[in-house]
């Protein structure tokens, strides 16, 4: 008897005409599966460290409400703050704490791709 094979993402049959090396229904599914492997490795990188005791190389103290957090789960990689509303108090807050020169940011600020910007 011939086992039907399944997508490996959402489990459903495989069309009889997929390929024989094909491990998912469609491109969104394999797209998806690419996605929970990066964001698997990312949470074992990150337990990885929170096990050998270098929480403080990963983990993140938002500087709004002072929790913990870690970024890269359920947070951007680059995440400041832990949630929107301590971004958005920052963001208010920050002429007032920060006084700085640039602030706030001209509005001709257009980019120019002129260097740095290799074209093919
Ligand atoms: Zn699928
Ligand atoms: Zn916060």
């Amino acid at each position: 008897m011939e086992q039907v094979r399944r997508c490996e993402h959402c489990r459903r049959p495989l069309r009889v005409t997929a390929r024989a090396d094909a491990r998912y229904c469609g491109g969104a599914c394999r797209a998806a599966a690419a996605r929970r492997r990066r964001r698997y490795a990312e949470i074992e990188r990150l337990g990885t460290a929170l096990v050998r005791g270098r929480a403080a190389e990963v983990g993140r103290f938002c500087p709004v409400c002072g929790l913990w957090f870690l970024p890269g789960v359920g947070f951007r990689r680059d995440a400041v703050y832990d949630r929107p509303a301590c971004r958005t108090a920052a963001w208010r807050a920050r002429p007032a704490v920060l006084p700085c020169p640039s602030w706030p940011p001209a509005p001709s600020a257009t980019p120019t791709p002129q260097d740095g910007e290799d074209e093919i």
